[in-house]
């Protein structure tokens, strides 16, 4: 068990006992939002991807940089970390000395490609323009004698149609350009990949086949050697409404694809996951300050954990902390966080019990991935109160919860 809190000289939440769980927490009545994580989760997942995923699977920092995360899934077998920054470069780097990052951001500073390549021992870098290729070259270039042990990546654009969050149109070489990139990128690599993103939370493993066949088209035009297929990250958790097929479905095609490439035998096989790795890890216990009709103002907001239930309208799974439990049936609201402004708002719906009024504590589940990582303490609402709890996450891709999880698939959209 461990914990933290520092904010504003509150009681210290106690955490005595094994079976912790957040009807505990909501007993000992927390005035700042807890973060409740569960680390058998973070195993669980990462014990999946190791042993199902035919391939490599690094993990994107981004989606949860928590050095005890970090560390959960090192000692689970994941050894590959995807770094977007040199802050991550650095994190990492200090948290997992023996790990191997591979720097996976496509527009880089050139001082940060030089920390990583000399000072942490980075070979492994993205790419999708030739200006990005001649940044590399430069910075890990000594004495005018340019590397020979790097392993880049040209990152094609390819479709985010079965996501739920696109990345189609940030990064990513088109097909008009890709041939002359990885040709050029040939002659500097000692491996030469090519890596993707097909969106975050894809919903269909046919977001992968058909981004190979992309892949594809690129090799053949390009009549380059390619020795890493990268096929990214998007792999989805769940949601309400958002029920995705078995991950091993996703494996099965990404397989499948990657074995009918034209590359050689011995080319390698990587994914990037950062959701499905830690979507399932943490969850929030938040208070109910006031009751509006349908509109609950509560603890935590656009600011803290609930970014994307903000802006772009993601719906997480709530329940009630109350006992004895409420009979009244669940009716839908929407959230206000606890700044000042109109933007601190999540629509939803949610799911709660139609007397959920002041006072009563709920938790939001499944914020592991990009809900924890982008909490800010604007406004001074910031908190960094966490505890340890051995229960279920509130849905799983990798077991049948089967008494909490068909209750809220049923949410309307
Ligand atoms: C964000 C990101 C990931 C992780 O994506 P998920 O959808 O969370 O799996 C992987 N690779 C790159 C390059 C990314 O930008």
């Amino acid at each position: 068990m461990h914990q933290h809190h520092r904010a504003l000289g509150l009681a210290p939440l106690s955490t005595a006992g094994i079976n912790v769980t957040g009807i505990d927490i909501a007993k000992q009545g927390p005035v700042q939002p807890v973060t409740l994580v569960r680390p058998h989760a973070a195993a669980r997942a990462a014990q999946f991807f190791v042993e199902k995923f035919p391939g490599k699977a690094m993990y994107a920092v981004k989606a949860n940089p928590s050095p005890e995360l970090l560390q959960i899934l090192w000692d689970n077998g994941i050894t590959t970390y995807d770094v977007a920054s040199i802050g991550e470069v650095r994190l990492v780097a200090r948290t997992l000395p023996e790990a191997t990052l591979c720097f996976m951001h496509p527009v880089k500073a050139e001082e940060a490609i030089e920390e990583a390549y000399f000072t942490h021992g980075v070979r492994t870098f993205s790419l999708d323009s030739l200006e990005e290729l001649e940044k590399i070259v430069r910075a890990t270039s000594r004495d005018g004698v340019p590397a020979s042990d790097l392993t880049l990546c040209v990152r094609l654009r390819v479709s985010s149609d079965h996501s739920k969050l696109s990345l189609a149109s940030k990064f990513g070489a088109g097909p008009g350009e890709a041939a002359k990139l990885l040709f050029e990128t040939r002659q500097v690599a000692d491996a030469l990949g090519i890596c993707f993103h097909v969106g975050s939370q894809a919903m269909s493993p046919e977001a992968y086949s058909n981004a190979m066949e992309r892949v594809r088209a690129a090799i053949i035009e390009s009549a380059v050697t390619v020795d890493v297929i990268d096929v990214g990250g998007g792999f989805p958790s769940v949601y309400p409404g958002m029920t995705p097929p078995p991950l091993e479905a996703y494996f099965e095609t990404i397989h499948r694809a990657f074995e009918s490439l034209p590359i050689s035998y011995s080319a390698e096989l990587w994914a990037e996951p950062g959701r499905a790795l830690c979507a399932e890890y943490s969850s929030i216990v938040v208070r109910v300050e006031r009751r509006r009709g349908a509109e609950l103002y509560i603890n935590d907001g656009a600011y803290g954990a609930l970014f994307d239930a903000a802006h772009i309208d993601w719906k997480f799974p709530v329940e009630l902390l109350r006992e004895p439990e409420s009979n009244a049936k669940d009716v839908e609201f929407s959230f206000y966080g606890p700044t000042c402004d109109d933007l601190d708002y999540m629509k939803g719906p949610f799911l709660l019990p139609a007397d959920t009024r002041s006072g009563d504590y709920f938790e939001i589940g499944m914020l592991g991935a990009y809900g924890s990582a982008m909490r800010t303490a604007f406004n001074g609402f910031g908190t960094d109160a966490t505890v340890v709890v051995a229960d279920e996450p509130m849905a799983s891709m990798y077991v049948e919860l089967a008494e909490r999880q068909p209750a809220w698939n049923v949410v309307k959209l």
